[in-house]
């Protein structure tokens, strides 16, 4: 049995603590922020390999993991359909997923209000201090702290979020609340909106207290929109008070002038469906999208994962998988070859280039989405023939492609 630490107690640094717990470690996990981190997250998109992850944390997989569709469906700006594909998926919600997985750690290892500042090591022993002096010890550290994480900071602080040039509003409405036409046209599909150089999507999740009732069930969507960097994306960050969040705006400080503007414009260029959605979403919030490409992932006894280690873009649908395969690999290792760093290093060895797929794919099909304001003619052929791609590419299962080093295609659209 090995001392393990895990920083980051999100849906990352969960999956990596429930396994190996299981696999008889003594593991403590520290969370930065206090309280339930619920509230956070909006749909999700699941794959055959989340379950396995899923069942190795100890959670049991079965039909109430989330809302299953069956079609992809493309609309256009009047409405009407423009392509359909037939394609199951089970969508599901980052909170169904956080509370499994917390449920499933020992409150008593899960330390919250442990904002981790300093990481040291020496040829056996990992030392972590936190910002309120309390300080940590183990032969291992699993760094699962986000996007801008501190562990990466110390050890890789090179690698750094590179900005996208755009950014998702995201937001999920009551189906209680939509109209028939919505219900009937799109509801129960993953749906598609093109307007030039930008993508809505969206799909049905449970609803509140993860019901999955037709009736009480909700819509999910991720609008992508173009934002410049210095001018647009910090008028976007700041709130009504005149405050800027550089790492992310908390999803009820969007200013109501931005929600607004946003609405106006989802009546101009959206699907009608689209536009009632957001019109009747009470909390719209925005992310901007980040690349993160690391070039090393492990040093010594310390391993970054999830979203520490890499970020694609979210078209690819991968950001939750990807944690819980990396939990896998390092537990994986840490049987065979001990707390050692001989078993990170073999981790490493097996997810870098992986990592490195995924954001390369991201980045694929994001160029391919905001393309198409410049490349894509307005006649309705080559429309459907982009509705085609946008639909059989997004947030598919690409374990297989990943597998034969084929995620990104050499030929381009
Ligand atoms: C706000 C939010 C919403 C998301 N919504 C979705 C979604 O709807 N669909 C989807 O597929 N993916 C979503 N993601 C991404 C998805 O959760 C991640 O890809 C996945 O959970 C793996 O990320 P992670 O756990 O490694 O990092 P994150 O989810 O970013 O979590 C990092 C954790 O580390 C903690 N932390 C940060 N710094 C420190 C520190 N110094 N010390 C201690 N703890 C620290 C943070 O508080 C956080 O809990 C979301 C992520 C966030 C943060």
């Amino acid at each position: 049995m090995a001392k393990i630490l895990v920083v980051g107690g999100s849906l990352g640094g969960l999956f990596a603590a429930n396994i190996l717990l299981r696999h008889g470690h003594d593991v403590t996990l520290l969370e930065k922020a206090l309280g339930s981190l619920d509230g956070r997250g909006a749909g999700i998109v699941t794959h055959d390999a989340l379950a396995t992850a899923l069942l190795a944390a100890g959670v049991p997989v079965d039909d109430t993991l989330g809302v299953p569709v069956s079609k992809r469906v493309t609309l256009g700006a009047d409405g009407a359909i423009l392509g359909e594909m037939d394609l199951p998926h089970v969508l599901t919600s980052w909170s169904r997923f956080y509370h499994m997985l917390k449920e499933s750690f020992p409150s008593e290892r899960y330390l919250q209000g442990k904002t981790v500042t300093s990481v040291k090591q020496d040829a056996d022993t990992v030392y972590v201090s936190c910002e309120d002096g309390s300080q940590y010890e183990a032969e291992l550290l699993i760094a699962s702290d986000g996007i801008r994480s501190a562990v990466r900071a110390q050890v890789a602080p090179d690698i750094q979020p590179e900005y996208a040039g755009y950014i998702a509003w995201r937001g999920v409405c009551d189906e209680a609340c939509l109209s028939k036409y919505t219900l009937d046209t799109l509801f129960n599909r993953f749906g598609f909106c093109l307007p030039n150089g930008e993508q809505m999507l969206g799909y049905p999740v449970a609803g509140s207290g993860n019901d999955t009732r037709p009736g009480k069930r909700r819509y999910n969507f991720v609008w992508y929109r173009p934002a410049s960097e210095h001018d647009e994306l910090v008028s976007l960050l700041t709130d009504d008070d005149g405050h800027y969040y550089p790492a992310g705006i908390p999803p009820l400080k969007v200013s109501w002038k931005h929600i607004s503007k946003m609405r106006q414009k989802a009546q101009e260029i959206l699907a009608p469906q689209y536009a009632e959605i957001l019109e009747k979403t009470a909390a719209p919030f925005l992310q901007a999208i980040y690349d993160v490409r690391s070039e090393q992932i492990v040093f010594g006894r310390i391993a970054l994962m999830g979203d520490a280690a890499f970020v694609g873009r979210p078209h690819v649908g991968m950001g939750v998988t990807k944690a819980g395969d990396e939990a896998m690999v390092i537990a994986k290792y840490i049987a065979q070859l001990g707390a050692t760093p001989e078993a990170l290093q073999a981790y490493g060895n097996e997810r870098l280039l992986l990592g490195q797929q995924v954001v390369a794919r991201a980045q694929y099909l994001g160029r391919y989405m905001q393309a198409q304001g410049s490349k894509g003619s307005p006649n309705s052929e080559n429309l459907k023939r982009n509705a085609d791609t946008v639909m059989a590419e997004t947030a598919i299962d690409i374990s297989d492609l990943l597998a034969q080093g084929k995620a990104v295609p050499e030929s381009t659209h």
